[in-house]
């Protein structure tokens, strides 16, 4: 049996015996959302699922269909974007768990591509741990640290990161028939004190829909970008395991 198992491609049998030996799973989730005039929709969704299937490979995990939706409140006003509530997206979330939990799955690993996913799944999580014999860990961009000294390009002063140098390169890297690169942009908005402490989206202070320099991506960078992020999500994955 090999280490990791494709969960929608296989069947209920394999997946049975692979939870037996293996009683872990990996889910990616994603969103689908504008991603500036350059990048698809999907961008975190392939982002999440590119990282999963990479976990997978290198540890263990039945890996999950990628969720397409997620909590994208802030792009309310770029047509094309899709939002679960925030409630939505936890009950979301805890429906799968008890389901993986109820076929024998003892930890979760889920790998986010979008940043507002993380808060919505941590309650969620919290949850989950009083109702379920079910360990789950969330990563967003573990890397960060480390990512952030690799670009050629400042990152936002507001502190987030969208349709920019790091997210492109990536996409230029899988899925270079995808990327509009004629149309890649660079927009630093000006930060806004709303911005956080308001209802003000985050999505209104973009005239684009990027945050930083798309510009600057290249699919060599993509392809170390996404390794980073493989390799330390991978790592912290065993930690995990192990700590059991
Ligand atoms: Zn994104």
């Amino acid at each position: 049996m090999a280490d990791w198992l494709d969960a929608a491609a296989a069947t209920w049998e394999e997946c049975r015996d692979y939870l037996a030996a293996y009683p872990c799973a990996i889910l990616p989730m994603g969103a689908t959302e504008q991603h500036g005039p350059h990048l698809p929709q999907n961008t975190d969704t392939l982002l999440a699922q590119a990282v999963a299937a990479g976990v997978a490979r290198r540890t263990c995990g039945l890996l999950l269909p990628a969720q397409p939706v997620g909590y994208s409140w802030v792009w309310r006003d770029y047509p094309g974007s899709l939002t679960f509530s925030f409630d939505t997206l936890r009950a979301v979330v805890q429906d799968l768990a008890r389901s993986l939990a109820r076929g024998g799955c003892r930890s979760l690993l889920i790998v986010h591509g979008h940043g507002a996913n993380p808060n919505p799944v941590k309650y969620a999580i919290r949850e989950l741990a009083d109702e379920l014999d079910l360990l789950i860990l969330q990563v967003f961009y573990p890397h960060l640290q480390q990512l952030r000294r690799a670009v050629d390009t400042q990152m936002w002063a507001g502190g987030n990161f969208h349709a920019e140098e790091i997210e492109t390169s990536m996409m230029l890297h899988l899925h270079p028939d995808l990327v509009r690169m004629d149309r890649a942009v660079c927009e630093y908005p000006e930060p806004s004190i709303e911005y956080e402490m308001s209802a003000l989206p985050m999505g209104a202070l973009s005239q684009s829909g990027v945050f930083g320099d798309a510009t600057a991506a290249t699919a060599e960078k993509g392809a170390r970008f996404l390794d980073m992020w493989i390799e330390r999500a991978a790592a912290l994955w065993l930690e995990f395991l192990d700590s059991e």
